[in-house]
């Protein structure tokens, strides 16, 4: 069966000149980068040229490139490593209520050992209630910790604005930038932000390898202890193979990543367009405009996402219900809750995550199975029936 995969915010399709680049990591370049021998060396510089290729794209100078075993590690020395820094000089952190789980269940973890955190609200778009975070900040603030785009409804953040509060107060900033880099132009040095996480699989990288970008001068404390890799800041032999692929990624964004933007918005547009045009009481979820380009999240209402889901499935396509690493629950996704949406409403959500091996097919095929599916579901549903019927 042919697949049509609409779920890039999950994960991406490893780029083949990705693999290509990993594959003699994976063969005769075995040997370890810590090693002193010649073949060992030439592991080592390639490690040092990803460093850079990931330096390059953010505007960052390559010591400021930490390797990590991904997005959910890099966010968890940002904030774990800030916290142990900084304990003596407060103990309280200001994150917002629709961040990924990686940084939640950080937070979470943090207040059981002690700490203090502050959830500030978003409005119905998604975006972070600036009154509400400068009225969170306290003495006792170490840090500020604001995802830059969301990756259930692609709400931007305003970071550079968030960045400059923070750093008026003196106070470490992180962004989760995991869903931004590859999709557009990130430079550090003008968001002006201590710490940014990001994960390779998101812009068509391997799976399992990400970094933190670490400003020159900021504190914080190793979460890995070990070897002297990535000078002490995270032990553990480097994962050679990831890391490579990880700089070709970055290598590929850097050069293709506006030119696919270009393609990429209106087929999220056509999309958009076609199911509000083909399917009545559709709510379309995240900011009219500072919202990532190839996501669409929306809530079909009367209609139960998870069934919608499964029924795609059967045709080949693959969509996602919010975030892939919230399913498996009951609870319909905190973000849908934190834009004010009811729970019956929120269990209508479906996203749509394009990526750039998509094609204005997949988006055809996608508008001729959804409207019938919905309709089908609706024609079961006692409460379409009830609102239908005026009851
Ligand atoms: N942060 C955000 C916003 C994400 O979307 C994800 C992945 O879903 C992560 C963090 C975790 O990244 P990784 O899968 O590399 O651990």
């Amino acid at each position: 069966m042919k697949r049509y995969y609409l779920d890039n915010n999950a994960t991406t399709p490893v780029d083949e000149r990705v693999k290509e680049a990993m594959l003699p990591y994976l063969g005769e370049a075995f040997f370890n980068p810590s090693s002193v021998y010649t073949p060992a060396r030439e592991v080592r510089k390639a490690i040092e040229t990803a460093r850079e290729r990931l330096a390059n794209l953010l505007n960052a100078d390559p010591e400021e490139i930490i390797f990590t075993s991904g997005g959910t590690e890099a966010d968890n020395i940002a904030i774990k490593g800030t916290a142990f820094a900084l304990a003596e000089k407060g103990k309280h952190i200001i994150t917002s209520a629709i961040e990924h789980p990686a940084v939640l269940n950080t937070c979470k973890f943090l207040e059981r050992v002690g700490f203090s955190v502050s959830y500030v609200p978003v409005d119905r778009y998604g975006i972070v209630d600036m009154d509400h975070l400068k009225e969170s900040i306290r003495d006792d603030t170490i840090l500020i910790s604001i995802m830059y785009a969301n990756n259930e409804i692609g709400t931007i953040q305003p970071i550079e604005e968030i960045a400059s509060i923070a750093r008026e107060r003196g106070i470490y900033f992180h962004t989760d930038a995991v869903q931004v880099i590859g999709k557009f132009p990130v430079d550090v040095k003008v968001l002006g932000v201590d710490f940014l996480a990001l994960s390779a699989h998101k812009f068509y990288g391997p799976k399992g390898v990400g970094a933190l970008y670490v400003r020159k001068g900021v504190r914080f404390r190793p979460l890995v202890h070990g070897g002297h890799q990535e000078r002490g800041l995270r032990g553990g032999t480097e994962n050679v193979a990831g890391i490579v692929g990880f700089g070709e990624a970055a290598k590929i964004a850097s050069e293709e990543m506006e030119v696919e933007e270009k393609r990429l918005r209106p087929l999220r547009d056509a999309l958009e367009n076609g199911i509000l045009e083909k399917i009545p009481e559709v709510i379309v979820n995240g900011h009219p405009e500072q919202r990532l380009y190839n996501t669409l999240n929306v809530c079909i209402r009367y209609v139960e996402g998870e069934s919608v889901l499964l029924m795609l499935d059967r045709e080949g396509i693959c969509v996602s219900t919010g975030s892939a690493c919230s399913s498996g629950s009951l609870e319909p996704s905190h973000v849908l809750l934190a834009i004010g949406l009811s729970h019956e409403v929120a269990h209508g959500s479906i996203r749509f995550s394009i990526g750039k091996f998509n094609t204005e097919e997949d988006i055809d095929k996608v508008l001729s199975v959804v409207p019938p599916i919905v309709e089908r579901l609706r024609e079961i549903s006692p409460l379409w029936n009830k609102e239908e019927k005026g009851g």
